[in-house]
């Protein structure tokens, strides 16, 4: 019999394994890759003392290693200057042996991000952060596509959870996040909207998305009353909290009662973003 008192709980969108099992299946990319005789180089450029920059970056290297990707990683103190940084990157774009440029942000407050970033040869761009890269996405022509919405839309693949007629709702709209999600999920053929944090009844549209994306950066701004139920949420928020603990833009706890999928914070879309990392860098070593 069934029991209509028995909450109901989200199957979890297990981006830790998906991403295990995705290195597993890019290393063997790699060794075919270096059989031919290439190995697939990525260099990471870091600046200044941010704590949570040098694990993000510790990571994305141990991950390179262990999937056979070799990784450097040049690291410069806070009082860099835009120029040394431009002529670091000028001579990686020359480097035939780095495949893969990757400039870790923030940047110090005296340089220009953006500039430094312009500055990446587009087919290095592994963040896919470059014009030339997003234009790419926008037009639906090859380019690099950014890191963390690639592994959300592998996420949502993953599960099986049909895209095409769907509405879905990006909740943020930066370019590196909610804005390239947005058209990764308009060319599989979703019905799309974008909030930001002038949308209007933010709950309301929410509530009609069979898709929930959640890229904000505000712990558990979306709350049960504002998911469909059924519904496939992706949370791409990383948020300290004060008590040290990680949490993501989704109440996980509420929503998982309500939703039909959704990815855990940490544990989800974090895992997926390296994966997605070392697979563009070994795209731009077999020049795809
Ligand atoms: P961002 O550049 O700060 O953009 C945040 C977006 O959220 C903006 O578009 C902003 O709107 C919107 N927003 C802010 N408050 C809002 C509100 N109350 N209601 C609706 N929208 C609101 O952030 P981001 O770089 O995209 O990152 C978003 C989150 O994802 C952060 O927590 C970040 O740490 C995390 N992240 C995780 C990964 C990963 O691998 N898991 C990768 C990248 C980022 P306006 O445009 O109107 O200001």
């Amino acid at each position: 019999m069934l029991d209509c008192a028995a909450p109901m709980t989200a199957r979890i969108l297990d981006g830790k394994s998906l991403a295990a099992a995705t290195r597993t299946a890019l290393k063997d990319r790699v060794d075919a890759l270096v059989q031919r005789g290439v190995r697939p180089g990525l260099t990471v450029i870091i600046a200044g003392d941010n704590a949570a920059s040098k694990v993000y970056v510790r990571n994305k290297a141990l991950a390179a290693e262990e999937t056979g990707v070799r990784s450097r990683l040049l690291e410069y103190g806070n009082e860099v200057s835009e120029a040394e940084l431009m002529q670091t990157v000028a001579a990686l774009n020359a480097d035939p042996a780095v495949h893969a440029i990757l400039v870790q942000l923030p940047l110090p407050k005296q340089i220009d991000a953006a500039r430094v970033l312009e500055s990446i040869a587009p087919a290095k761009d592994v963040d896919g952060f470059h014009q030339a890269n997003l234009g790419a996405l926008l037009a639906g022509r090859p380019g690099v596509v950014p890191c963390t919405p690639l592994g959300c839309m592998r996420l949502i693949e993953h599960a099986g959870v049909q895209i095409a007629g769907r509405h879905a709702v990006v909740v943020g709209r930066s370019n590196i996040v909610g804005k390239p999600l947005a058209h990764l999920l308009l060319q599989k053929d979703a019905t799309v909207t974008i909030c930001h944090s002038k949308s209007a009844d933010l709950a309301g549209i929410c509530r009609s998305a069979d898709i929930l994306v959640a890229a904000v950066g505000r712990a558990k701004l979306v709350t049960a009353g504002m998911v469909k139920p059924g519904a496939c949420v992706i949370d791409v928020g990383i948020n300290r909290l004060p008590d040290g603990k990680l949490a993501g833009d989704v109440d996980f706890d509420a929503v998982k009662r309500v939703a039909g999928w959704i990815t855990p914070v940490p544990g989800g879309v974090g895992p997926m973003t390296i994966a997605m990392l070392l697979e563009n860098c070994i795209r731009a070593a077999s020049k795809e």
